[in-house]
């Protein structure tokens, strides 16, 4: 049995009562938060195996992440300033489409590394393509000591919407492939590390898949107990192709195929209407919200109050490199607030309160793991990040979680905590060789840009 003692902090617990717990403790057996209390109440100092000093910190649950594209940290700034199509279509479907799996593996530990250090514990990878090397990722996921969904790609055209063959040829998987590997990388994958990796369907978005497909990515979701998650309502495209091909709405049509339900996370959902938020609230699936993707892609605005007001659960998500270009979770924070204030004019919705539940218990819920994780509650899984509050931006002490959302960011996480397990502490991350996976990084991507033959161009000369 290993134990694991968090003294004197302040618990933001997330729990049903959001209870916020000053000179809180702490305490973890095997993995398990087993007490959470003030640190005068919590009995008998308990002989832990370890014990981290809690003092001046927020202990707050592992931050989830409901949208992410591991092998796009590689690719980091490849697109600036660019709109959608050329953006996929000159830069990130012919980078992406010349990975090889070693690009795969490196691009995995980039971003885990950067998750791991601004808070994330726990993430769900979208788009995995045969190409960039499955059982690498998942090696390195289990090495990282994080919580890792890992959705496999299902596609069976290279079309985008109404946009008829449009993808690299180097993105482009055949359907029976696609699904045979889901199946294969389920059973050699889901569960494994603890349970800290599950793996997924990773749909491709419409135009890419037949409904004939969809519904077979449905019913393989059922067969196998587990998630699909994909895209949708990201651009107007998607509005305009459900229309024309089907006289439909996207989620209406999801859900006549049947990819609607828990454990359904659709990314973006900017151009979903009324209702389809009704649809997805009465069946539980979830829009994992984007803005800084959404924003820096001028995609649109996803009206998130509105659809938390029609009862659809919100997870938050960093996307990817070229969008993004950052995956760390508390700059988001920020903005999934402010976006929504000036789009409705309106300065008292998403609070920075309610803008943490989505990074925490609603995205758990996303994946169907709020019994395991996203708030710290005795027999929980112990998933756990300490922030600093001793920093110039985060004082004087008035609302710890308006500091964290509004004046925080992701360097002031000091130590992340997953299963238990330390996987960093004051910043050094014990699991991931930091100086390595830069060092790899930076080398293998300016290889891929020229196996791609693609320069990445500044408004400004470089000497
Ligand atoms: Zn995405």
């Amino acid at each position: 049995m290993t134990s694991l003692l968090l003294t004197g902090g302040t618990v933001v617990t997330m729990d049903s009562r959001r209870r916020i717990i000053r000179d809180g403790t702490v305490f973890i057996e095997d993995g398990l938060i087993s007490e959470v209390g003030k640190s005068s109440e919590v009995e008998n100092p308990h002989n832990a195996d370890l014990e981290i000093d809690a003092k001046r910190k927020l202990l707050l649950p592992g931050l989830v992440d409901t949208h992410v594209h591991l092998a796009q940290a590689l690719i980091r700034g490849c697109a600036d300033d660019t709109s959608l199509i050329d953006w996929l279509q000159k830069f990130v479907w012919p980078l992406q489409g010349n990975f090889d799996a070693e690009d795969g593996k490196t691009s995995a530990e980039l971003c885990m590394l950067e998750m791991i250090k601004t808070g994330t514990t726990t993430f769900l990878e979208s788009l995995l393509h045969t190409r960039y090397g499955f059982d690498g990722i998942a090696d390195a996921v289990k090495r990282s000591g994080m919580r890792g969904i890992l959705s496999k790609t299902v596609m069976g055209m290279g079309s985008y919407g109404t946009e008829k063959s449009i993808m690299h040829p180097g993105m482009v998987e055949d359907a029976e492939t696609c699904l045979r590997e889901v199946e294969a990388y389920h059973k050699q994958w889901n569960g494994k590390a603890n349970g800290r990796i599950q793996v997924w369907y990773g749909a491709r978005s419409l135009g890419a898949c037949t409904p004939e497909l969809y519904s077979r990515i449905a019913q393989g979701a059922k067969r196998l107990g587990t998630g699909i998650t994909m895209h949708l309502g990201e651009v107007r495209e998607d509005v305009k192709y459900a229309n024309q091909e089907f006289g439909k709405l996207p989620a209406e049509l999801m859900d006549q195929v049947g990819v609607m339900g828990p454990k359904v996370v659709f990314a973006h959902g900017v151009w979903l209407t009324e209702p389809e938020w009704q649809i997805l609230a009465r069946k539980g699936a979830t829009v994992a919200h984007c803005p800084s993707s959404n924003t820096k892609l001028a995609s649109g605005i996803t009206p998130v109050p509105e659809m938390i007001h029609a009862g659809v659960n919100i997870g938050l998500g960093c996307d990817g490199g070229p969008s993004n270009n950052s995956y760390d979770m508390i700059r988001e924070m920020k903005l999934a607030s402010l976006i929504h204030k000036v789009r409705l004019s309106d300065p008292t919705v998403m609070s920075a309160e309610e803008v943490l539940e989505m990074a925490t218990i609603n995205g758990a819920r996303a994946l169907g793991m709020s019994d395991e994780i996203g708030s710290i509650e005795v027999g929980k899984k112990a998933d756990i990040i300490l922030v600093r509050t001793d920093l110039p931006h985060l004082t004087p002490p008035m609302n710890p979680i308006s500091h964290l959302v509004y004046a925080g960011e992701g360097s002031d996480v000091d130590t992340v905590i997953v299963d238990g397990k330390v996987l960093m502490e004051q910043r050094r991350v014990t699991t991931l060789d930091e100086t390595v996976v830069l060092e790899q990084a930076s080398r293998r991507a300016e290889k891929l840009l020229q196996r791609a033959r693609i320069k990445i161009s500044s408004k400004w000369e470089r000497e």
